[in-house]
């Protein structure tokens, strides 16, 4: 579904991606880790094209990325993104800012788009929350917001950047609970996360990147109990 060949992508004189590789199927999790700086929000803000990359492809779902502002246009349809801040419209209502992308990308009436945005409230439970503005929620509840609004958009993968960091620790299993559930119905997930108990849950493999790299590529029970790479096994030193 989602296949990155060669990826090179340098922010003016500092290569930020050396030579990245990585095939994900329809319905794999991933997980990515990896210090500070390694290059994790990068790689996957290259996957919507939210960055440009200077060599190598990124083809998600068959389109070559940036070969045409449709592919691109196509791909952000097709890949929700869920960020550390949640990005919602503090002027409007969650239901507002839930079927909005519906309304103005997919020109769905009001009332149709409003009954899906309730539907994906509604399974990141938080439906009662829906006349509220997101300044009346907590993070962990303004996080499964974010997420209900990226599933509005039907995606066929969804890309997290460490969604959990912003939280405090008692919001976080909420969120994580929620990401779980979309792991157990299928969704393909690239996550980058520090949350190494839903690693062992749900992710398929686990990559670990430092400058630019991805050093390392195992089941979550390789990784967490023989990590090859001495960077890998001082990283884990540090979080665990
Ligand atoms: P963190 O865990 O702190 O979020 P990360 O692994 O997500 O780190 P990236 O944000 O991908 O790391 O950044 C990788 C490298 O690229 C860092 O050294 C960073 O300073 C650099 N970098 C990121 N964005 C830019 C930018 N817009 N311009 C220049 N350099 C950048
Ligand atoms: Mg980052």
């Amino acid at each position: 579904l989602i296949e990155l060949k060669n990826v090179d992508k340098w922010y003016g004189g500092f290569h930020a991606l050396k030579d990245i590789n990585l095939s994900v199927r329809k319905g794999e999790k991933i997980v990515l880790c990896g210090p500070s700086g390694s290059g994790k929000s990068t790689l996957i803000r290259c996957i919507n094209h939210l960055e440009k990359i200077r060599g190598g492809t990124v083809t998600v779902d068959g389109r070559v990325m940036g070969e045409t502002a449709k592919s691109v246009e196509g791909v952000r349809r097709d890949i929700g993104m869920v960020f550390q801040s949640f990005n919602l419209f503090p002027h409007l209502r969650i239901i507002d800012n839930c079927s909005l992308a519906l309304r103005r990308v997919k020109k769905m009436p009001r009332d149709e788009a409003e009954k899906a945005a309730r539907k994906y409230l509604d399974r990141v439970h938080i439906l009662e929350q829906a006349e509220k503005y997101p300044a009346q929620l907590s993070g962990g509840q303004q996080q499964r917001v974010a997420i209900a609004r990226a599933l509005c958009m039907e995606p066929k993968a969804m890309l997290f950047d460490e969604p959990t960091s912003a939280l405090d620790p008692e919001m976080v299993k909420e969120v994580l609970d929620t990401m779980i559930e979309l792991a157990r119905d299928g969704m393909t997930m690239i996550c980058v996360t520090h949350e190494m108990g839903f690693a062992r849950q749900v992710a398929d493999r686990v990559l670990f990147m430092a400058d630019g790299e991805i050093l390392e590529e195992a089941t979550p029970q390789e990784f967490f109990s023989n990590p090859k790479h001495e960077r890998a096994q001082a990283f884990l030193g540090d979080i665990l």
